[in-house]
This record gives structure tokens, sequence and C-alpha cells, in this order.
């Protein structure tokens, strides 16, 4: 299986998921807002560096983990409870690498001035 790698900004975190996973975007929830995520099994994704790692609620009340470098900055991955995948932020991989959007969530959010992906499927929430 072929795989792609991306890494923070600075370079201490490193990481490496099968090639063409889903692309979610999800560019209306502040918390989510840097990045499309490529959405992998946590068995998927192999990291490399020690990220940091920030818990809090979701909008379910489930807790929600994401996880950044602490040097600069840059959003890893945000995981969920188990079972669940992985989403690991777009913006770490080279453009090319990137698979276009499939699909958006949290839709419900829209500026009214935002428009969305027309090729991707298109979810409220998540
Ligand atoms: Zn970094």
């Amino acid at each position: 299986m072929s795989s792609i790698t991306g890494q923070c900004n600075c370079g201490g975190i490193t990481v490496t998921v099968p090639k063409d996973k889903p692309n979610a975007l999800c560019p209306r929830l502040p918390a989510l807002s840097a990045s499309g995520n490529l959405v992998v099994d946590p068995s998927e994704l192999k990291v490399t560096g020690q990220p940091k790692m920030y818990q809090t609620e979701g909008l379910s009340g489930g807790e929600v983990y994401r996880y950044f470098c602490g040097t600069c900055g840059s959003g890893i991955y945000t995981g969920l409870e188990a079972g669940s995948p992985a989403f690991v932020k777009a913006g770490l991989f080279d453009i090319g690498d990137i698979p276009k959007p499939s699909v958006e969530l949290f839709c419900r959010n829209l500026a009214a001035w935002e428009q969305t992906y027309p090729e991707a499927q298109r979810k409220d929430t998540q």
C-alpha cells in the first residue's frame, strides 16, 4: 500500500498515512479551521515526534483529543473516542499529495458568503 508523509512547520513531527484517504473539509468549526482532514483509521496513522495533546469536549458531548506540535503550534490530528477515525490535518502534506475533498462537514455552520466544494458530499454535522 502506498503512503504519503507530511510534517509540521518545524519538521519536529511527521505523519504517514495511506495514500488516497478521504479528505473531509471542516472549515466552519473554529476548532478545526486549520485545514481539511484526511480520515484514517488510527491503526493506519504513523506519527514520529512527540505531539502535545489538548483534550476537550466535542459537540456530541464526547471527548475530543487534539494533537499539535508543541514547538511550532501546527495541528497534527484530532482523535475521538475509541473506534473512531483520526482526522489528520491535510495541511501537513504537500499540495500534490492531498486528495480532493470528498465530504464537507458541519455545513450547518456555513456563513452566508461561504461556498461549498461542488463535488463533495455535504453533512450538517460530522
Ligand atoms: Zn512543529
